[in-house]
């Protein structure tokens, strides 16, 4: 027998390693366009990133191991430019040469896989924008990287290769920016289950801009400028698209090969194409959805190569060994984060048409007891009629592998969330929990089946509804930390004692920090004559990721800020420290540890807490607020917090009371129009609003050029309003120095210096401002003088005159005049 195989990565070496190992006497020729065959493409970022030292290891085989362990002629640098399937012939074109000549086959396979998508975008021929398949593609982006040592990028789309490249040109010192045209990133997730993922890229200092995508690219000497869609514009010094991969269909098509609905080689169980000698594998192929039933796309390294064994097995002793489609199993690692999906997401279960119920679960990667447990969410999707598992979807940072891979057998298999629940796992505490983590998510999915249990999604929550109380059934303390809007809170052991509180009219949502005491308190109020009560899946945990704008930094810049605030020789004072741990605890369990040990501690000392629960690094800030304990430092090593407070007075501080009765807010008079002056505000306004303060900036006469849109529709004005707007800057970047700006030169010299010193500029300044909550109130009285339109200005700011002026002052304890 003579096999021809196009490609020779993933799927096309598989076939030829198995070929030979079932045919000994067999002629088999593998063509592949490149100069390497069977390569680890998964490994490319880590190589780009240095996680990977060694080229080498790069290559699985080299193309004479290859030859010397399976006789296989491999002719690299040569690409199958027809097939004629009919006289059952290839046409082969020598890429060193130029010589094309032809081969003759009995069985052909085709494993051409998917290139990366590079869209007629104007711009996008520019040498510093790249896309990563294949080790050339590594090699210049390395090559770049070493010649330029480029210090910002972006990475245009947020799947699992910008992901990963993301982090890896991060760790070779890059600032990243990832612009995403969708409102999340990882496509395979859900909304609320990404948002953990922004969350990270965030606390990992990646700038993430979603909702947005590429206008055009601009070159600029050393820089090509990225114009997006909303009329952002990023400069940069390199680019990497990663939008997505489109199937290698030519050579099917020109071959007169049925191409499928998703535009992939349409393929049969065999993995047989609709020529019966041509058989197609990998990236290139349409598949079934092991799920829906329906034809997908899923371009992934695991089915390339079990499709690459069944075709070979098919081609050798006839069809016999069938592939029962694709779920989409897949894992990642997200900085420190692992996130993971296998079967369908809402998203594709909506399309389809198919019902589904969704439930969040939050766990421990092992007996919480035992060191080092860190945490882990589960989303599952399943059947409302029968509970047949249809997706999974997992964000922690251990385990989360295996834990896919174990819902992903229940899937494959068409089991249900009963085969969840009975699962059984090998168990130790350094391992697993007795009830291990996908039990407990298949527990929870048999009390809402059963009707133990009604659910609510975060997306439910409707916090203006009247008829709707929100039930927070967490500790006093733990509520104290913060709740979701207008929720009202009894603690679930007193709830018993409280019930004809409780309205019997209204729905009432209990909420807890992750389901579970939620679940305890609805089965006592169902128990007592309450029929509308429901349960919101997740808890706090979720509704707290899925509903944080995290584009915004906010509670980033929170953290960092209170650590940035003590003084350097403040913080060498008091060096002994009482260690206490808290990992593998959960929500309120470190809060509880870090009250009861602060309460014994002198003034003047300090504690170091450790926890592993991920809402610790926000509710340690927030408890330090609370309390008045002085928050020294937080940290967060791959999942483990640690937390430095100093006890500075032995009673609770004065922030623990009310914030309606302190004077804690600021304001500023924004009068100037200096380019400095307007830096200097809008830094003091974000660090007074990123420490939780009330900031109010009130923009009058010449200060309303600051806050000026760079665009605006055209306005009406009078005479003198027109004057006013030809002699005055027409927006932030027309912006002059007070001193030193020498016709303009002077107010680009300080921006350049800024661009160098990675110091924002005023336009990122006022965009924090406006995602700190910052309130800018532009003069009413001083836009009529200057004839100045609302339209002028910019989105977010109101109109005011003196009184609203005032009346913010009034609650504030600083007033600056600028
Ligand atoms: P490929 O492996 O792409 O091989 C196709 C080969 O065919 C190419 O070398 C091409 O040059 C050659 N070829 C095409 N046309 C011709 C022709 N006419 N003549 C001769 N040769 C031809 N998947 C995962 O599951 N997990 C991961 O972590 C992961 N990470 C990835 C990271 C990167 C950077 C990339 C690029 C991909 C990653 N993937 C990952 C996807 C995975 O690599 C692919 O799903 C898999 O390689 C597909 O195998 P394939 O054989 O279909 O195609």
């Amino acid at each position: 027998m003579k096999y021809l195989i196009v490609g020779g990565v993933a799927g096309g070496a598989t076939i030829a390693a198995r070929l030979r190992r079932l045919d000994e006497q067999a002629d088999i020729i593998l063509f592949e366009r490149g100069e390497y065959v069977s390569y680890a493409n998964c490994g490319l970022p880590y190589y780009i990133g240095d996680k990977i030292q060694d080229r080498k290891k790069l290559f699985v085989q080299t193309v004479q191991g290859f030859i010397d362990r399976f006789r296989v002629d491999i002719r690299t640098k040569q690409e199958v430019t027809a097939i004629h399937a009919d006289s059952k012939k290839v046409e082969v074109r020598n890429l060193q040469t130029g010589e094309t000549y032809v081969e003759s086959y009995d069985k052909l396979a085709l494993s051409p896989g998917a290139e990366p998508l590079r869209p007629h975008i104007d711009g996008i021929e520019n040498q510093k924008i790249f896309t990563l398949r294949t080790v050339p593609d590594t090699d210049a982006i390395k090559n770049y990287m070493i010649q330029n040592k480029p210090e910002t990028a972006v990475v245009v789309g947020g799947g699992f290769i910008g992901l990963e490249m993301a982090e890896n040109l991060h760790r070779q010192g890059v600032r990243v920016t990832i612009v995403e045209m969708s409102d999340q990133v990882m496509a395979p997730l859900d909304f609320s289950m990404a948002q953990m993922v922004h969350e990270e890229l965030v606390n990992q200092d990646v700038n993430l801009i979603l909702s947005d995508g590429v206008e055009h690219f601009q070159d600029e000497g050393a820089q090509v400028i990225v114009h997006l869609k909303s009329g952002r514009v990023l400069p940069v010094e390199m680019v990497l698209l990663s939008i997505g991969v489109r199937p290698e269909t030519e050579l099917a098509i020109k071959a007169g090969l049925k191409i499928g609905v998703t535009r992939g080689i349409f393929v049969n169980e065999f993995m047989q194409t609709s020529d019966e000698n041509i058989y197609a594998v990998g990236d290139a192929c349409e598949v079934v959805h092991g799920v829906t039933g329906k034809p997908a796309m899923i371009p992934l390294a695991g089915p390339a190569n079990k499709q690459g064994r069944i075709a070979a097995d098919n081609m050798a002793r006839g069809n016999h060994s069938k592939y029962a489609g694709t779920i989409g199993t897949s894992v990642a690692k997200v900085f420190d984060l692992t996130v993971a999906a296998t079967g369908a997401n809402a998203k594709l279960l909506k399309r389809e048409g198919m019902d589904y119920i969704q439930s969040f679960t939050h766990s421990s990667s092992h007996a919480g007891y035992y060191p080092g447990a860190l945490s882990m969410s589960v989303k599952i999707l399943f059947s409302p009629v029968d509970g047949r598992l249809l997706g999974t979807q997992i964000v922690g940072y251990e385990g989360v592998d295996k834990r896919i891979e174990m819902a992903a057998q229940v899937i494959q298999r068409q089991g249900t969330v009963y085969d969840l629940a009975r699962l059984e796992h090998a168990y130790a505490p350094p391992f697993s929990a007795a009830k291990d983590p996908m039990n407990m998510a298949g527990f929870v999915a048999e009390n809402i089946l059963e009707g133990k249990v009604k659910t609510v999604q975060w997306s439910d929550l409707n916090l203006a509804d009247q008829d709707t109380l929100i039930l927070d059934v967490r500790t006093t303390d733990e509520y104290a930390l913060g709740g979701i809007p207008g929720s009202i809170n009894i603690p679930l052991d007193s709830l018993r004692d409280h019930l004809e509180k409780l309205p019997q009219d209204k729905h009432i949502i209990l909420t807890c920090a992750v389901g579970l005491r939620g679940y305890t308190g609805c089965r006592i109020l169902m128990q007592r004559g309450f029929s509308e009560v429901y349960n919101l899946s997740g808890g706090v945990k979720t509704w707290f990721a899925a509903t944080t704008d995290w584009t915004s930094k906010k509670s980033r810049e929170q953290v960092s800020n209170v650590s940035a605030e003590v003084p350097a020789s403040d913080a060498e004072v008091t060096t002994e420290a009482i260690e206490i741990d808290a990992c593998g605890l959960m929500c309120p369990g470190p809060v509880m540890k870090l009250k009861q040990s602060y309460a014994n501690l002198s003034v003047g000392k300090r504690l170091v807490i450790q926890a592993t629960d991920p809402a610790f690094s926000r509710d340690v800030v927030a408890w330090c607020n609370l309390t008045g304990a002085k928050l020294v430092n937080v940290d967060n090593n791959h999942g483990r917090i640690e937390a430095t407070i100093e006890k500075v007075s032995e009673q609770p501080a004065a922030c623990m009371q009310s914030p309606g009765n302190s004077l804690t807010g600021k304001t500023l008079i924004v009068f100037s129009d200096d380019l400095d002056r307007a830096l200097a505000s809008f830094v003091l306004a974000n660090g007074a609003a990123s420490t939780g303060k009330k900031v109010t900036m009130f923009f009058t006469f010449w200060g309303l050029n600051v806050i000026k849109k760079p665009h605006h529709p055209v306005v009406k004005k009078d005479f003198f309003g027109r004057m006013f707007g030809l002699m005055l800057p027409s927006h932030s970047c027309h912006l002059a120095l007070s001193k030193m700006n020498m016709a303009g030169i002077g107010s680009r010299m300080m921006r350049h210096i800024m661009y160098r010193k990675r110091i924002d500029s005023l336009e990122s300044m006022m965009q924090q401002a406006i995602d700190n909550g910052v309130e800018m109130i532009a003069c009413t009285m001083s836009m009529e003088v200057m004839g100045i339109q609302k339209d002028e200005l910019l989105d977010n700011v109101q109109l005011g005159g003196v009184a609203t002026y005032l009346e913010r002052a009034d609650k504030a304890n600083m007033n600056l005049f600028i």
